[in-house]
C-alpha cells in the first residue's frame, strides 16, 4: 500500500502540542496564521528543495536558489499576503565558493525582487538540501484560505499550467540544444513566478485560494476538502476546453492529450488557483488588467464530491494523480 505524505501528516504531526490562543490556522493550509500584531496577522511557511527530487544534480545554483524561495513566496501570495523575511537552513556535500557565489546571485535575485529580507539559518555539510521558511504579513482577518468555497462558486486559475511539467519532461531528454519556446518550459520549472499581486488584489473577493504546486486536480482537490463541511461534500466541474494552455505548451511537440493531462495532473506552476462567486466575475477580470496576468474561469464548484471534467459535452471523473513524495505514481 502506498502512502501519501498527507496521511503522514495527519497521522504524526497534527496533534503535537497546545493550541495557543495567539495561533488562528494552524496545520492544513498554505501557511499557519498567528495574531502577534494589533492590525496584522503573521503569516509562516516553510518548503524544501532536495537535490535529486526537486531539481536535477546539474541544475544551475542559480536557479536553485531562484526555485527555492520563489516557491516559498508562492506559499505567502496563495494566503493573499505580503512575503516579509525568511530563513535559510543550507545542507552542503562540500564548499565550493564558485557554486555558493552563483547560489546568492539567484536568492539575491529574488529577494530583491519581492524587498525580502534574509535574517537568519542554518549552514551544515550533507547531501545538498535547501529549506528556507518564509513569513509574511497580513492586515487581520483577510487571509484567503483553502477553507472558504462555497457551491456554485466559479473556480480560476493565473497563468498556464503544465509548463513546468513539459519543462520537466524536456528536461530529462538531455537535448544538446533547446528551441526558444522548450526554453520557455525549462524556464517555468526552473524559475517559477509566484503570483504575489494577484493574491493581494483577491484578499477581498476570492473565498478560498491554492498554490498549485502538486498539480491543478491534486490541489483543488485540497480547496474542495477544506470547503467541505458534514453532509456538504464540494466537487468541482472543469471544462477542459477553458483549461489555460500556453502557446509553449501547445507548440511543444506533445499531443493534445498530454498537454491536457500535464496541465492537470502536472506539478509545480506555481500558479494560484481560486473560487469567487460569480458576482466577482467584472472585479476579477479588472485585477488580470492591472496585475498583467492572465487569469482564466475553468469551472464551478458544485455540491457533489469529485472533480469532474467536460469533454466534448461528456462528464467524466477525472482521479487526482498530482505528486506525491510517498505516493505511487
Ligand atoms: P504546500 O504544498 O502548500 O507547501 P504541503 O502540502 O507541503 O503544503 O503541506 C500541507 C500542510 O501540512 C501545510 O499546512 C504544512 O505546514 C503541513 N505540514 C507538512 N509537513 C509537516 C510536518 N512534518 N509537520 C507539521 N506540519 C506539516
Ligand atoms: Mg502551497
Amino acid at each position: 500500500m502506498s502512502e501519501s505524505e498527507f496521511d503522514i501528516i495527519k497521522t504524526y504531526f497534527t496533534h503535537i502540542g497546545e493550541s495557543p490562543d495567539w495561533l488562528d490556522t494552524g496545520i492544513g493550509d498554505d501557511a499557519a496564521i498567528l495574531h502577534t500584531h494589533p492590525q496584522e496577522q503573521l503569516l509562516i511557511s516553510i518548503d524544501t528543495l532536495n537535490a535529486g527530487v526537486h531539481f536535477a544534480d546539474d541544475t544551475p545554483p542559480e536557479n536553485i536558489a531562484y526555485k527555492a524561495l520563489a516557491v516559498n513566496i508562492s506559499d505567502i501570495a496563495a494566503m493573499g499576503g505580503q512575503p516579509t523575511w525568511f530563513t535559510l537552513a543550507l545542507s552542503l556535500p562540500e564548499v565550493d565558493h564558485g557554486w555558493l557565489k552563483n547560489f546568492c546571485s539567484g536568492l539575491l535575485e529574488v529577494a530583491t525582487k519581492y524587498n525580502l529580507k534574509l535574517i537568519g539559518g542554518d549552514t551544515t555539510r550533507g547531501p545538498l538540501s535547501i529549506t528556507i521558511q518564509i513569513a509574511g504579513v497580513i492586515p487581520n482577518g483577510k487571509a484567503l484560505c483553502r477553507s472558504g468555497a462555497k457551491p456554485g462558486d466559479d473556480i480560476y486559475v493565473t497563468g498556464t499550467l503544465g509548463d513546468a511539467a513539459a519543462g520537466l519532461i524536456l528536461q530529462q531528454q538531455h537535448l544538446k540544444k533547446y528551441n526558444s519556446q522548450q526554453q520557455i518550459l525549462i524556464d517555468s520549472l526552473r524559475r517559477p513566478s509566484p503570483r504575489v499581486d494577484v493574491g493581494r488584489a483577491l484578499r477581498e473577493l476570492a473565498t478560498a485560494c491554492i498554490d498549485v504546486s502538486d498539480g491543478l486536480a491534486s490541489d483543488l482537490g485540497h480547496i474542495l476538502e477544506a470547503s467541505s463541511t458534514g453532509e456538504n461534500r464540494l466537487g468541482a466541474e472543469l471544462n477542459l476546453t477553458l483549461i489555460p494552455l500556453s502557446e509553449s505548451l501547445q507548440q511543444s511537440g506533445l499531443g493534445l492529450d498530454m498537454q491536457n493531462e500535464l496541465a492537470l495532473q502536472g506539478g509545480d506552476d506555481y500558479e494560484l488557483c481560486f473560487t469567487a462567486p460569480p458576482s466577482e466575475q467584472t472585479a476579477i477580470e479588472t485585477i488580470s488588467q492591472q496585475a498583467d496576468c492572465r487569469i482564466s474561469k475553468i469551472g464551478t464548484t458544485i455540491l457533489e464530491p469529485g472533480l469532474f471534467i467536460i469533454d466534448k459535452g461528456q462528464r467524466k471523473a477525472i482521479m487526482k494523480k498530482g505528486f506525491d513524495h510517498f505516493g505511487a505514481a
